[in-house]
């Protein structure tokens, strides 16, 4: 890996690439650009992988795995500034991210054997001459697509989950964080000794690879355009998929709700990361008997808080995110919004300031689309029923916040989103045992929890039978008489059939 020189843009030659430092252009690191062919050989060889790592027991797996946790986390610092290179975040946000990551781990690893292990069901009383048991068994070899914007916890959320599960897996991080996905690759080989988790760099077309290389789920995280040609990639050889896509996500204040509380939230929420979170806050919708107090507080904090290169705001990672922001500041002034933080001017080369924008139409793209900037739209709402019917007017149903004393949970039941957080932002992110995805454009499947590991596996049935049946009714010596006694069985069960 070439460590830092000066580089104007990212260039390309044939068989490599530079990830580049979006805080300065600068180039962290060289890979290749790895063809269809080489994708398919790293499949191989995660199949043969596959093999072993699917045959041991779940005891077994826990031990490699948080053995490569714990190679990981004795060198946090370092994979922290390798984010802050090829990403932009800041280092103690960096931490925070693989920190949570690290939770994820171990949580795959300690339970996917009470999860996924074979357990009893009941037979019911037609079959109570069976024993009926369930396991769930892995795939084999699961391809995992990355983004750029959390390029530890977002992967990591698939990967753990999928190994926890018995399956090898070939991880093709984004081409905007390829080091950091080099680095917990190469974490693993040296916990582990073997090469169950590969690695495959390079741009788009790589991805694409990976879906037609034999591989037996893709678990895809990013924009929903790009999901769309996952899936269609997928269909072709019948692969199933996860779609981890965009989201649009709001936070709803009601007239009771904690209101210091809900705007420090809703700011952290919205800028953090530099806005580049797939549940980050976009939208907010205040009761209107508190939106001016909510307004007044969250400017105010917003007014002191800065993105450059050594504040809490990094900056926008990919450059041509930039213009998109921009795309949407723009066309919400012109629809008659108002930045009453940042606004246009505020949108910079590689740095966008914080913006909040108010009186945006409801249809403008600032309030629609997933702008992915440290950007929020507020809106004064009369009821919750109207900040609910608003928070489920897009197409994204990802996650959602609440801040409410008394309704938090009523006002949850009815957002159509994946998650919701109620007087906290993105906590749900951060329990392992909670399901992660959304519906709608925001994708389907799950990461993380039971979901998340089941997701990456067959469930495999079985009836064993313990005595012969009274009646046996899979024979065709079954007689009149069995026939008889089997409509009075079901009757009994189920009601009697009615008299002609
Ligand atoms: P993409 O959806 O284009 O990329 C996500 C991943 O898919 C990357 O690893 C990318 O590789 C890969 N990829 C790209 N094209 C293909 C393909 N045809 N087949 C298979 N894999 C492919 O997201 P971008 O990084 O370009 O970001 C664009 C927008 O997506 C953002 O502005 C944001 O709105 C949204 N986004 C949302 C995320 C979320 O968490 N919800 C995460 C990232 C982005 P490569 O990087 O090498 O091109």
């Amino acid at each position: 890996m070439t460590v830092m020189t000066q580089a104007p843009a990212r260039p390309q030659s044939g068989s490599t690439f530079e990830s580049l430092n979006p805080a300065t252009g600068e180039v962290v690191g060289t890979h290749p650009v790895q063809t269809a062919e080489e994708v398919q050989a790293a499949v191989a060889r995660a199949r043969e992988e596959a093999a072993w790592w699917g045959g041991l027991s779940f005891g077994e797996r826990k031990t490699h795995l948080n053995a490569w946790k714990t190679s990981m986390t004795q060198r946090l610092p370092e994979l922290a500034e390798l984010m802050r290179l090829e990403m932009g975040k800041p280092v103690g946000d960096a931490m925070l991210e693989a920190g949570l990551a690290m939770e994820h781990v171990s949580w795959a690893a300690g339970h996917a054997g009470r999860v996924l292990g074979r357990r009893r069901v009941s037979p019911g009383l037609m079959m109570v001459n069976q024993s009926a048991s369930v396991a769930f068994k892995p795939l084999g070899v699961v391809g995992v697509i990355g983004p750029w914007n959390y390029p530890v916890f977002t992967p990591l959320g698939s990967v753990a989950y999928a190994l926890a599960a018995g399956n090898a897996v070939v991880f093709k991080p984004s081409e905007h964080t390829p080091g950091v996905g080099a680095w917990m690759v190469q974490a693993f080989q040296d916990a582990v000794g073997r090469p169950v988790l590969q690695l495959v760099t390079g741009l788009g077309a790589t991805g694409a690879a990976l879906c037609r290389a034999g591989v037996d789920k893709v678990a895809f995280t990013g924009s929903t355009a790009t999901g769309k040609k996952v899936m269609a990639a997928c269909a072709e050889t019948l692969t199933p998929v996860v779609i981890e896509a965009g989201g649009k996500d709001s936070v709803i204040v009601d007239a009771d709700a904690d209101v210091e509380a809900a705007a420090d939230a809703a700011l952290w929420g919205a800028c953090s990361n530099a806005g580049q979170t797939c549940i980050g806050v976009e939208r907010v919708y205040v009761h209107e008997k508190v939106y001016d107090e909510f307004l007044s507080t969250i400017t105010a904090k917003a007014a002191v808080l800065r993105a450059d290169r050594d504040g809490k705001i990094g900056p926008i990672t990919m450059p041509s995110q930039v213009g998109v922001i921009r795309s949407h500041v723009q066309d919400a002034l012109d629809h008659g919004g108002r930045a009453v933080v940042g606004g246009i001017d505020a949108v910079g080369e590689r740095f966008v300031q914080p913006t909040i924008l108010v009186d945006v139409p409801e249809d403008s793209l600032a309030v629609q689309e997933e702008t992915f900037g440290p950007t929020m739209t507020i809106a004064k709402v009369r009821t919750m029923d109207e900040a609910i019917e608003k928070t489920n007017a897009t197409r994204y149903g990802l996650g959602n916040t609440v801040f409410s004393k008394v309704n938090g949970m009523a006002i949850a039941e009815r957002v159509r989103s994946g998650m919701s957080a109620v007087n906290g932002v993105i906590s749900f992110a951060g329990i392992p045992s909670l399901p992660f995805g959304g519906v709608g454009d925001s994708g389907f499947g799950r990461i993380h929890g039971p979901e998340g590991l089941k997701e990456f596996t067959y469930a495999k049935a079985i009836a064993r039978q313990r005595f012969k049946p009274m009646i046996n009714l899979t024979s065709f010596d079954r007689t009149a008489k069995a026939d008889k006694q089997l409509a009075q069985v079901i009757g009994l069960l189920h009601g009697r059939a009615k008299k002609r």
